[in-house]
């Protein structure tokens, strides 16, 4: 990941919730955002023929999201047969890949927090996508008030996966831990 971008990011995914009327303290909406942003999203159990009873498998197997191009813009292709959690993590690593103007053909993901792009430009969807979904500043304020990787989740709106991520890789644990452990030495 090129140098500062983390910073960056923690910035931009305040900006980016600032613009569909969200704090650093709520569920992120990505659809709310998609429609903001002008971006179509397709549900594939809105498609039709063999290619959506391959696509539709809950356990995400085939296909979570992607990016495909429509004219000059981009629409975002879901697996809505997914659980809402997932779909909301997906939704927001396809925005961020769009937000950051990356170069793209068609973007296929099936992991939880990756798609076929690969190199710098998946790993800063990834990191984009987690500052909007729980910001660094939400991450921090449930840190300080132990809240526990579940309870995280919950408030977000995200898997306990993500939630877990989030909690342990945006410093917070670490930071609130560090000045609580300088605190009991004084
Ligand atoms: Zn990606």
């Amino acid at each position: 990941m090129r140098r500062g971008f983390k910073t960056e990011a923690k910035r931009l995914a305040l900006e980016l919730r600032a613009e569909i009327g969200l704090g650093a303290h709520s569920p992120f909406n990505p659809y709310a955002f998609a429609d903001e942003y002008g971006i179509p999203v397709i549900q594939l159990s809105n498609l039709h023929g063999p290619a959506r009873d391959h696509f539709l498998q809950a356990d995400g197997s085939a296909l979570s999201g992607a990016l495909v191009p429509i004219g000059t813009g981009v629409a975002i292709l879901e697996n809505d047969a997914q659980p809402p959690t997932r779909r909301r993590t997906t939704m927001c690593h396809e925005l961020a890949h769009v937000v950051l103007e990356h170069e793209f053909g068609v973007s296929l993901s099936a992991d939880e927090r990756r798609c076929g792009l690969g190199g710098d430009q998946e790993d800063e969807a990834d990191w984009l996508s987690g500052e909007m979904l729980i910001p660094s500043d939400g991450a921090f304020r449930l840190a300080r008030a132990n809240a526990t990787d579940q309870q995280a989740a919950e408030f977000f709106d995200v898997s306990l996966a993500v939630a877990r991520w989030r909690m342990n890789h945006s410093g917070a644990r670490k930071v609130v831990e560090r000045a609580r452990r300088k605190r009991a030495t004084l």
